[in-house]
Parts: C-alpha cells; sequence; structure tokens
C-alpha cells in the first residue's frame, strides 16, 4: 500500500511556524516511502474562514519549499481538496451514521444547552447529556421532516476506554465516561472538523495521521467514527508541539508565528525548513546542519523526542547565518533582490519619499527602516510617551492596537487609517496621539513618510512585530528602576 499522508490546514488567519513544520515531516515521510503529500483545506468554520487566508497559506508554504502532490490549487484524484465543496458528501456520511443508530438527531435548543451547562457546574465533565439519545427513530424522522432544527451527534460508548497506538507514544487510553458526543453536523448541514476530517482521510486514502499533539484528545472520536464506519484508521502520529523559550506552546505574544514574518525578516526558507526538521527529530548525533534531500534519505520515526521542542529564533538567526555565508556573492545579490532590494519593493518606496529628496544619496537614509528588522526605540523613549499618559499605557494601547491588526486582512492604506481610527476611538484617544506613537513604534522615528502608507508598504508582520517590541519596551520603561536592574 502506497503511503499517503496530508496537511489539512485551516485558512483562518495567518500561514503559522507550525504548519510548515507539520508540512515538512509530512513531506519528508511520503517522499521517504515514495508516496504522496496531499494539502486539503479544511474550512468548515464558515465564519473564520476567508480566501486570503487560504491564498496567503499556500503561498507561504510554496516560499518554504515544501510541495505537495494533489491539492486545491494543483487538483488530483481525490477532489475537491477545499471542505467547502464537500457538503454533500458529508451529510450522505451523516446518513448512514444516522440509519445505523452510530449517531442520533439532537434536537436540543441553546437555552436548554445553556441550562444543562450550568447544572453541571463544578462537575469534571460537562460535556452533552444525553438527553436526545433515546428518542427513537421514527420519532427523530417525524421531528426532522416536521422542519425541527437539529445536529447530529455521535453516540459515542458510555463505559470503557477507547483504545489506539500512537507511533511516537505507543498505546494511549481515554476513559469513554470523559468523551462528549461530539457534534458531526452542525444545525446549517455544515459538518464539524471531526467529521470532514475523517471521512476526508478515508476517501482521500491518508495512510498516516502526521499532526500536532494538540489533536491527541479528539482521537478517540475519530477512532470510534472509523469504527462505526467500519473503515481502517490510518496509522496515528501525534508529533510534539513548538515551544516557546519559556516551553509554553508556541504563541504570537512571545514568538513570531506568522511565516510571512520570517520571509519579510530575511530569513532563508531552506534555513528555516533545515531549523524545522530539528525541532524533535535529530539526523545524527548532535549534527544540526542538514538537507531536505539528506533529512528524506535519514528519515525515521525512531529518532524523534517528544520533549517539547524550543523554536529559538536566536537558534534559528544562527542556522541562517551558516546557509548566508555557505552562497557565494552573486547568490547573495538574487537572495537579498527576491527580499527586499527588488524593482517591487523599491517602486513602492519611491513614491514615500521622493519629494523628499533633493539628491538620490538621501533615499537611503530616509528609508533605512524598510530595510532593517527590529528596532532600538532608546533615542525615541521619552517621545514615545505622549503628555499625560504613562509608558504602561502606551505599552497596552500598543498590545490592543496590535491585536486590532492581527484581524485587519486589509492592510491597504484607507483600510489601515479606518482601523486606526477605530480603534482610537475605542480606546477614547485623540488620533493623534495614537498615529504619532504607532509611528514611533514601527519605525522608531519621529518624521517619517505618511503613516498608514509607511505601515502598508513595510507589511502586517514587520509592522506588528515592531508595535509589539516596542510594547515590551514601554513595559521595561514602566517598571520602577529597582525591578530592571
Ligand atoms: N484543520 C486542522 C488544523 O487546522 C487539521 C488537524 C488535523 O491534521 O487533523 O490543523
Amino acid at each position: 500500500m502506497s503511503v499517503r499522508v496530508r496537511i489539512a490546514p485551516s485558512p483562518t488567519g495567518d500561514p503559522h511556524v507550525g504548519t510548515a513544520y507539520i508540512a515538512l515531516f509530512n513531506y519528508v515521510f511520503a517522499k521517504k516511502h515514495g508516496g504522496q503529500f496531499i494539502l486539503r483545506i479544511e474550512d468548515t468554520d464558515r465564519a473564520r474562514s476567508t480566501a486570503d487566508s487560504e491564498a496567503a497559506i499556500l503561498r507561504a508554504l510554496r516560499w518554504v519549499g515544501v510541495t505537495w502532490d494533489e491539492g486545491p490549487d494543483v487538483g488530483g484524484p481525490c477532489g475537491p481538496y477545499r471542505q467547502s465543496e464537500r457538503s454533500e458528501i458529508y451529510k450522505t456520511e451523516a446518513d448512514k451514521l444516522l440509519a445505523s443508530g452510530a449517531a442520533y438527531r439532537c434536537f436540543c435548543t441553546a437555552e436548554r444547552l445553556e441550562e444543562m451547562r450550568a447544572a453541571a457546574k463544578g462537575k469534571s465533565f460537562v460535556g452533552y447529556d444525553g438527553h436526545c439519545r433515546g428518542i427513537d427513530r421514527a420519532e427523530s424522522d417525524r421531528r426532522a421532516a416536521a422542519g425541527e432544527a437539529f445536529v447530529v451527534r455521535l453516540a459515542m460508548p458510555k463505559t470503557g476506554e477507547t483504545v489506539f497506538a500512537d507511533r511516537l507514544r505507543g498505546e494511549v487510553r481515554f476513559d469513554n465516561t470523559q468523551i462528549d458526543d461530539q457534534i458531526l453536523l452542525k444545525s446549517d448541514g455544515f459538518p464539524t472538523y471531526h467529521l470532514a476530517n475523517v471521512v476526508d482521510d478515508h476517501l482521500m486514502g491518508i495512510t498516516h495521521v502526521i499532526r500536532a499533539e494538540e489533536w491527541l484528545s479528539s482521537t478517540p472520536k475519530h477512532v470510534e467514527l472509523y469504527k462505526v464506519f467500519g473503515w481502517q484508521a490510518p496509522e496515528w502520529i501525534h508529533m510534539p508541539l513548538l515551544r516557546n523559550a519559556d516551553k509554553s506552546k508556541i504563541s504570537k505574544r512571545k514568538n513570531p508565528v506568522s511565516l510571512d514574518y520570517y520571509r519579510a525578516a530575511g530569513f532563508l526558507p531552506e534555513a528555516l525548513l533545515n531549523y524545522l526538521g530539528t525541532m524533535g527529530w535529530s539526523i545524527s548525533g548532535d549534527r544540526e546542519k542538514f538537507t531536505v534531500p539528506e533529512m528524506i534519505e535519514a528519515f525515521t520515526f525512531d529518532r524523534m523526542s517528544l520533549g517539547g521542542p524550543v523554536f529559538d529564533l536566536v537558534k534559528l538567526s544562527a542556522m541562517n547565518a551558516d546557509y548566508l555565508r555557505a552562497l557565494d556573492d552573486d547568490s547573495v545579490v538574487k537572495r537579498m533582490r527576491e527580499w527586499r532590494l527588488g524593482d517591487e519593493y523599491l517602486k513602492q518606496l519611491v513614491p514615500l519619499v521622493r519629494q523628499r529628496m533633493q539628491r538620490m544619496d538621501e533615499f537611503l537614509p530616509l528609508t533605512e527602516f524598510f530595510f532593517s528588522g527590529d528596532l532600538d526605540y532608546a533615542a525615541v523613549a521619552k517621545d514615545l510617551v505622549p503628555k499625560n499618559r504613562t509608558a504602561k499605557d502606551v505599552a497596552e494601547c500598543l498590545l490592543g492596537f496590535v491585536e486590532a491588526l492581527d484581524v485587519q486582512r486589509d492592510f491597504s492604506h484607507a483600510g489601515l487609517e479606518a482601523a486606526t481610527r477605530a480603534y482610537a476611538e475605542k480606546i477614547a484617544w485623540d488620533p493623534k496621539e495614537l498615529f504619532m506613537v504607532v509611528r514611533m513604534a514601527a519605525t522608531a522615528r519621529k518624521a517619517t513618510p505618511p503613516l498608514f502608507e509607511t505601515l502598508a508598504v513595510l507589511g502586517r508582520d514587520l509592522a506588528r512585530r515592531r508595535l509589539r517590541l516596542c510594547a515590551e519596551f514601554m513595559k521595561r520603561q514602566s517598571r520602577p528602576a529597582s525591578q530592571t536592574a
């Protein structure tokens, strides 16, 4: 049987570095075994999924250098590869489970579920109480036909354990009393992640599910679904999560997580891939530098360790330095052009500064901050704090603003201006005051080209990174001297 593996990102935000990490191990495993690597878009969350995010994920993964054999853009024999285009399939499969009694319709209203949760407060398990589980088939059909709203739930066994093997963990056991009667189809007829994921993995012939550890607790539900469908389950391999330096799960508060940041900050994709390959895995002894073909050659899950791998920007930068040094001069020039020194980027900068240039030799001093990474705020520390505000206020203001920008997909000049004005209103700051703080946080200067054009050209990822760093800087400023010493 040929190996078929997949990644299944949900297009609900920025392309995540964790997606590239999981993609790399799937890709390497597929290539090692002469199999296929599939990319499937899991956009069952209709409210949060966007075409823009999907495009960004595909673009970022291509930049990193993992390529898929089948996917929404390249097609393949098991398409469509976007779950929103497969609704009929999930409905048909859910009907089979209703017919066999492995699933049931639940007619509970939002109010009843609310009461149930309130009554269960303080108990160790707050799952569905099975209120509709006993409704007989004829009655359930009649109510559905009469137009009553319902969801479809999995009838999980209520006794015993669900046991499965995980390649990295051995036998994993879950007590069935702790597993909810998972909703499979929502009242709008759309599937939940669990149903769509299992149905697709089966129909797409997935042999090994290599995914992040955070999905381990969903696996007993998936194991049960394979059982009641009568399908052969894939092999389970739950990869250790990437961690921040303090060992917490990697998060944008403590580490840039968007792949677009790494691209904008001038990392080489091959260095990033190499670094991701060392996360929890070793090629041999303490060797850290290797190419993807070398990784494929040597790959085995036996050399995976489960202690949470720390994703460390300093280490990644050191690895990037190694890769840069290994390039010849011509190649470095070529890579820098692809980064920010090409016509495309320069053409965005020229209109911002040409009115202020008397001679061309002023171009670089005027635009220097578009080419640098993290900035030093010491020189503008005093100016960063508006009159009658404190450093702490500025830190909080900036963090709140970054959160607003996290969900701001429209990064055009006009979109940014609207978002910034809205935020000023929300926190009751004078817009001018806010504009000045944001300007200095994004550039470490008091005078720059117009703010929103500047942010737009800087891009989402560098802009957000700098605002966060500036907030951290302001937090340190606000601590009494005894604490900073
Ligand atoms: N859609 C899930 C995600 O966003 C897929 C998890 C899985 O691989 O099963 O990561």
